[in-house]
């Protein structure tokens, strides 16, 4: 292949892993709709509705690049305390927007947004200046295979087309148990495997096809581009992802497929 990928030992994954999402970042947003015509937007807003985060939720978005899921979280957040302020009376202290009071919801709720390229994190602090968040939001360099971070102290996991661009999974599922406050949950949204096998075959042909073109067109990046579909097609199955989830240690494991398994939702409990 142009990049090599399918060759590169695993040692350098993580290099290549690296250099891929820096030359992609400040393009990154406009690609993902651009690649699937927007559908990454409702398939991130279906799984924050799966994980249906409540006033308190701690989250860590591993893998969370420029904030897709933090802000959806956030929104989500926002978005049940405007509907719980319909119900309250005149006169209460509203926040300076002045659209509604604002309670704890988000005071007590937190998002922390952890990746391994600096690059990524940083076009999400820009965005999150631009919608406003940013007291709402940390940005956390780190690897997903190794966090920063204390035993037990998260309510909730998630990591979205991540994954798959780590080296070791079973290595990135055992930091996700070992981060997660019993009782905590666990979900990653990836591409997986197509179940339809007319589908498959368009959407190959898409993929490898169309792709790396539109990546050199928009981007100016074919080999990143390339790398993305590679790394598709090389993670695990539905099945085979949800038996490592549960080797990991999580209970209550299950996953639902999107779109005909283009996506998937993988879901677990540290019970
Ligand atoms: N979650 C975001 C989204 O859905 O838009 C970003 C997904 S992007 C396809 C993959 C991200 O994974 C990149 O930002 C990349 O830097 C990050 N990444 C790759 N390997 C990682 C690792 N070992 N630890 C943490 N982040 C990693």
């Amino acid at each position: 292949t142009h990049f090599g990928f399918q060759t590169v030992p695993e040692e350098v994954k993580e290099e290549k892993v690296y250099e891929v999402f820096s030359n992609v970042a400040e393009k990154y947003d406009l690609m993902n709709d651009v690649m699937s015509g927007g559908i990454h937007r409702l398939w991130k807003d279906y799984f924050m509705e799966r994980l249906g985060p409540v006033s308190g939720t701690k989250l860590i978005d591993v893998a969370g690049g420029t904030g897709d899921i933090a802000f959806r979280f956030l929104s989500y957040l926002d978005n049940m305390e405007e509907s719980d302020s319909d119900s309250i009376s005149d006169g209460e202290v509203t926040d300076e927007i002045g659209k509604y009071p604002r309670h704890d919801v988000l005071q007590q709720s937190s998002v922390t947004v952890c990746d391994i390229n600096q690059a990524m994190l940083d076009v999400g602090k820009k965005r999150a200046e631009a919608l406003g968040h940013t007291h709402s939001v940390s940005w956390l360099k780190g690897n997903a295979e190794c966090l920063p971070i204390a035993d037990n102290s998260y309510d909730a996991y998630t990591i979205a087309f991540g994954i798959r661009n780590t080296t070791h999974i079973d290595k990135v599922l055992r930091e996700a148990y070992r981060v997660l406050k019993p009782g905590g949950r666990f979900m990653c949204l990836e591409f997986s495997e197509v179940t339809s096998g007319v589908l498959r075959k368009l959407y190959d042909e898409y993929s490898f096809q169309v792709i790396p073109v539109m990546g050199k067109v928009v981007a100016g990046d074919w080999d990143s581009y390339q790398y993305l579909v590679e790394s598709i097609r090389k993670f695990p199955k539905q099945e085979e992802f949800a038996k490592m989830i549960r080797e990991a240690g999580f209970r209550a494991v299950h996953y639902e497929n999107l779109m005909m398994g283009i996506a998937a939702i993988h879901s677990g409990f540290k019970l």
